[in-house]
């Protein structure tokens, strides 16, 4: 197969995987059978350019620029990964703890462009000690992959390192114990791009009280780092309609991690 083929062939492939795990299980085969070049694999999506631009950004009262929350930790000091892990240790800070099999603390490649951030760790999670390996897990693993990306080449962490009873929300004083954590992860991986999945995340990390309609779909800055907000993958699960915007959403990440847009 040559390299152009191979690329229309792997692109389709994540493509239908995508849209299988978003739970449509039909493709429009009259409409593609007709068309005389490659079939459109994805929709186009124009990049927002002008909200990425950080003079415009100030001025934007819908851009949120939050700085790193230095009274929460030694901010002179960049903890690498395992100091961070050493030092949250068996902790008993918070009564999440009391519920708890295993501490998730977050996995993926420590020098990722892109981090995830999650809520909260499930069930699964909890069982696995690893972030994302549910169902949500699974449907955010087609995400990346859909992206172009491989699990292995992101970091995916949580707001809070330990199960809440029945998947609740995390308390405001759950979150505010934990976060520290977050803040130091985010600190040592500097990425380029942070997505937050969800409104729980969003909110810790961006101190807004704002509904998820209203963050996503363009970058805020978190510490001179692009952060974008979407729906996080059990909301996906829950409703279909919320696909298409959180594909929206990852297409500007995309674009700005530079990764081959889907062609019209
Ligand atoms: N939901 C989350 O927010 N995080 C996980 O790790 C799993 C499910």
């Amino acid at each position: 197969m040559n390299t152009d083929l191979k690329e229309i062939v792997e692109k389709l492939k994540r493509y239908l995987e995508f849209q299988q795990s978003m739970g449509i299980k039909t493709v429009p085969a009259q409409k593609i059978a007709t068309q005389e070049s490659a079939p459109t694999v994805y929709e186009k999506i124009e990049p927002r350019t002008e909200i990425i631009d950080k003079k415009t950004n100030q001025a934007d009262e819908d851009i949120i620029t939050i700085e790193e929350p230095v009274n929460l930790f030694d901010a002179t000091k960049t903890m690498t990964l395992e100091e961070i892990r050493g030092e949250i240790g068996d902790c008993t800070r918070c009564k999440l703890h009391e519920g708890r099999t295993n501490l998730v603390f977050g996995d993926g490649n420590p020098k990722a462009r892109l981090v995830f951030v999650g809520e909260g760790p499930g069930r699964d999670e909890d069982m696995q000690g690893k972030p994302f390996v549910g169902r949500s897990g699974k449907l955010l693993t087609k995400i990346i992959e859909a992206m172009g990306l491989k699990r292995e080449d992101v970091y995916i962490c949580n707001v809070v390192k330990c199960r809440p009873p029945d998947n609740r929300t995390p308390e405001p004083n759950e979150m505010s114990t934990c976060e520290q954590f977050l803040f130091k992860q985010i600190r040592f991986i500097k990425p380029e791009v942070i997505v937050c999945l969800g409104a729980t995340a969003a909110k810790s990390i961006l101190r807004t009280k704002a509904s998820l309609g209203s963050l996503r779909g363009k970058f805020h800055m978190y510490s001179g780092t692009k952060l974008m907000v979407t729906y996080h993958p059990a909301a996906l699960l829950r409703n279909p309609h919320f696909k298409k915007p959180a594909w929206e959403d990852m297409q500007i990440v995309m674009k700005e991690l530079g990764l081959p847009l889907p062609k019209n």
